[in-house]
């Protein structure tokens, strides 16, 4: 850097009447900021448009072809980028821009999307319309509102403009970069990135060396996307040899969601229904439940025969099974507690074995024997129940619960510097102990995650971005899983990482906005990005008479000087790129 400071105070010592360069940062900082009133008319306009895929009309198919606004959308993007002066491809299910040495042989890839999911109850955005991109003061800010402000058009379009800013102000990439527009992230399956890596198998397209995605709303690079063992356990049980009969088992709405919800039907004498009401109660009692804030109600209609239990969870993503409440593994608590002869019991009191009712994160798989971790590094294995349900209660009355295991591999080493369970572990043994119990269940899964070493490129470089940008520091993060980059993997030999941006609220809710001040630092921030990513020190010496030669101004200062000097020149400004 001494070096750089020397050669470039010398140039300009040289060199009367060639403009005085400040540093890369200043450089992009002047471009973004000279394009943001486009880039918020663009961003409004973008927000404007109506594009979301779950109404695609005529459409019956499990995943729809992009919705005519998700392609409107898609245009309005893709001519942008041509207007800006990008090479540009449209494809039906994506399309992309790209700019950066033609003949550059590797390419690092933004990946983003326009579609959005719908709007929900207009009711609820009384902040301005979804699609009005109305900007009001939110927390001190101006925000735009809208659908697809935070989630994904606001960040990627801003993306589109970090490159602008770097082509603005002439900076010399050794990559290329592309701006990937997907059609089909919140609804459609991800066929976009599916079409794409279609392609790029059959050799038609390319695959990055390196990207990011700017859909996971903060800046945090994840290089750790958990991924899951799941149990499907089916376990028949014989109702007829009963006394009382589980005629109805129902709860939860998601394996990858703590149920809020799960009801139970019984059907018996009084005396022996009555009986299990109160083991029941006298149950939850004992576990200290707070019932006031999550109530299970009994209902015992004694003309029919029958007992029925409504117990109340709390939701929370299976990721994050310790906070939530599971009504599944309470009602299958209750149900082990009855005093009675029936299968449906045996079941339920194995079950709760295995998955008690425990959100303690120190428990979490315990009983499975596959703790670990905590909360605070979230390298937590975690356990929920997302399913108890009763299938085919007239026929073969079954039994079934899903069990969704979250583990981050031995990813976690990386900030745990401790040994972790893999995930082929972690299933071997759920096999054992489901084997032990002698409970029936098919257990699968147990891949390696999605896992960047936090010293690769693009973890360094990234944050480096964010510190060089706003001077503050960030960590990197583990996440339970589904981010946009994970669309590919990272076993196809590259890293992509989801990253970016700070400033929105309410993603997929009412209301979603995005903060101008922050979208505007946060193109500045992955301008930076994109810039160490395809960094201009790994690119051919500018020639005299190169074309792509850097800061090539409209005046022409640089294209008087000599041919001594210019060698000279070109030198300082690779190495004023690093
Ligand atoms: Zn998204």
């Amino acid at each position: 850097m001494k070096l750089f400071a020397a050669m470039l105070s010398l140039s300009l010592f040289l060199l009367p009447g060639v403009p005085a360069w400040g540093t890369l940062l200043d450089d992009v900082e002047a471009k973004v900021l000279a394009n943001q009133e486009e880039q918020i008319q663009a961003v409004k306009d973008i927000v404007k448009i109506e594009s979301y895929n779950e109404t695609t009309p005529g459409y019956s198919g499990p995943y729809p072809n992009p919705d005519a606004g998700v392609t409107e959308a898609l245009d309005f993007a893709l001519e942008k980028a041509e207007e800006m002066g990008f090479r540009v491809v449209k494809e039906p299910l994506y399309g992309y821009a790209e700019w950066g040495p033609e003949d550059a042989e590797e390419m690092v890839m933004v990946l983003g999307h326009l579609d959005t999911v719908a709007p929900g109850n207009p009711v609820l955005w009384d902040l301005g319309g979804p699609f009005e991109a109305k900007v009001v003061e939110r927390d001190g800010e101006d925000h735009i509102i809208g659908r697809g402000t935070f989630d994904d058009k606001g960040p990627i379009l801003s993306a589109l403009y970090s490159l602008k800013a770097l082509k603005d102000a002439n900076v010399l990439l050794s990559r290329r970069v592309r701006i990937f527009f997907g059609t089909t992230e919140d609804y459609g399956g991800w066929r976009c990135v599916s079409a794409y890596a279609q392609k790029a198998r059959a050799g038609e397209e390319e695959w990055p060396v390196l990207g990011f995605s700017p859909d996971s709303g903060s800046f945090q690079p994840t290089y750790i996307e958990k991924t899951s063992v799941n149990v499907r356990a089916y376990n028949k049980i014989d109702n007829d040899a009963a006394d009382v009969k589980l005629t109805f088992l129902n709860g939860g709405t998601a394996t990858n969601a703590v149920s809020d919800r799960c009801q139970v039907a019984l059907q018996g004498p009084d005396h022996q229904l009555k009986a299990i009401k109160q083991a029941m109660q006298e149950a939850a009692a004992a576990e200290g439940w707070d019932l006031a804030a999550l109530p299970i109600k009994f209902e015992l209609n004694v003309d029919a025969g029958v007992l029925s239990v409504d117990v109340t969870g709390r939701a929370a993503h299976s990721g994050q099974a310790w906070a939530g409440v599971g009504a599944n593994n309470r009602m299958m608590f209750l149900l082990s507690k009855a005093p009675v002869n029936a299968d449906w019991q045996v079941v339920a009191e194995k079950l709760t074995r295995l998955a008690p009712p425990d959100e303690n994160p120190d428990n979490m798989g315990a009983a499975l024997g596959i703790q670990e971790g905590g909360i605070e590094l979230d390298d937590i294995v975690t356990v929920n129940m997302g399913f108890a349900r009763l299938e085919s209660a007239d026929v073969e009355p079954t039994i079934y619960n899903h069990l969704n295991i979250r583990y981050p591999d031995k990813g976690a080493e990386l900030i745990t510097g401790k040994s972790h369970q893999s995930g082929a572990e972690i299933k071997a043994k759920v096999e054992d102990k489901f084997k032990a119990a002698r409970l029936e269940a098919n257990v699968t899964g147990g891949g390696y995650p999605y896992t960047v070493p936090l010293d690769s490129e693009i973890i360094v470089k990234l944050q480096k971005a964010y510190k060089d940008a706003t001077g503050k520091e960030v960590k990197p993060c583990i996440t339970h899983g589904g981010t946009y980059a994970s669309a590919w993997k990272n076993d196809i030999g590259f890293s992509m990482v989801a990253w970016g941006i700070d400033g929105g609220i309410g993603m997929h809710e009412a209301n979603e906005s995005l903060s101008i001040p922050k979208m505007i630092e946060g193109t500045k921030v992955m301008a930076l990005a994109m810039a160490y990513l395809a960094p201009a020190d790994e690119a051919p010496q500018p020639q005299p008479d190169d074309d792509a030669r850097p800061h090539k101004s409209s005046s022409g200062g640089c294209d008087s000087l000599g041919l001594g000097t210019l060698a000279l020149l070109g030198a300082v400004l690779v190495l004023r790129r690093r």
